[in-house]
């Protein structure tokens, strides 16, 4: 069990668990009562119900309400609806209260939906992005990291809290101060050494930081201390 299962609340699934289930792994699905191996196609067309036992699989919300309504007519509504949380329940026990998403590129996705329901859980969120693509999402902490062959859209900019620009060799350091004009005033400025390159660009970051004090060092310290 993930992390994300253990906090989230039991009945609670996102449409991608939903469609991870539906979707077919093979042609053959075996009966759970009478264990007769079933051909999937023949399943479906019996709306899920083994043929030779009677016994109903288990079916998602959108498929259940596909095999009731009418294929034609059917037209969604509500769908920008979302939930309350009236009860306000806490678990017992805590795991975090900062839930860190990072690459990948987070923006690629829409964020709206998950930081929604990390919010009602009562959870920190905190992005790290290249910005790259459309802002989404409901973010206590921005990180924006910038790639040198995928720019930050304009936008992005004026909402990072942090900007961290990774040095793999000189030219990045003049990237990260064409990169700070952006940026709001109070957003904090990093420079972080490449992992494969510390060895060689530690000592020319130390430098340039203890010149420029607006930017300080940023480590990848997990990796320091061996944590995978
Ligand atoms: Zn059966």
């Amino acid at each position: 069990m993930n992390w994300l299962d253990r906090i989230r609340p039991k009945g609670l699934t996102t449409s991608k668990t939903e469609k991870g289930n539906s979707v077919p792994e093979g042609l053959w699905k075996k009966c759970i009562k009478c264990q007769s191996p079933l051909y999937r196609p023949e399943l479906e067309r019996n709306l899920d119900v083994c043929p030779k036992c009677g016994y109903h699989m288990r079916i998602g919300a959108r498929r259940r309400i596909n095999i009731f309504l009418d294929e034609d007519g059917i037209r969604e509504i509500g769908q920008d609806i979302e939930a309350i949380d009236r009860l306000k329940f806490k678990d017992v026990k805590k795991y975090t209260n900062n839930v860190v998403i990072t690459g990948g590129e987070p923006l690629m996705w829409n964020m709206n939906p998950l930081t929604n329901e990390l919010k009602l859980l009562g959870l920190k969120t905190h992005i790290e992005t290249s910005g790259a693509y459309p802002l989404s999402g409901n973010w206590d902490w921005f990180c924006l990291s910038p790639k040198k062959n995928k720019l930050p859209i304009k936008e992005v900019y004026a909402r990072a809290d942090e900007l961290k620009i990774i040095i793999h060799n000189n030219d990045d350091l003049r990237f990260a101060q064409e990169q700070a004009v952006n940026v709001s005033p109070d957003c904090k400025l990093y420079l972080q050494p490449e992992w494969s390159k510390r060895e060689k660009m530690m000592p020319l970051i130390v430098d340039y930081v203890m010149k420029n004090p607006q930017w300080k060092v940023s480590l990848q310290t997990h990796k320091y201390l061996n944590i995978p």
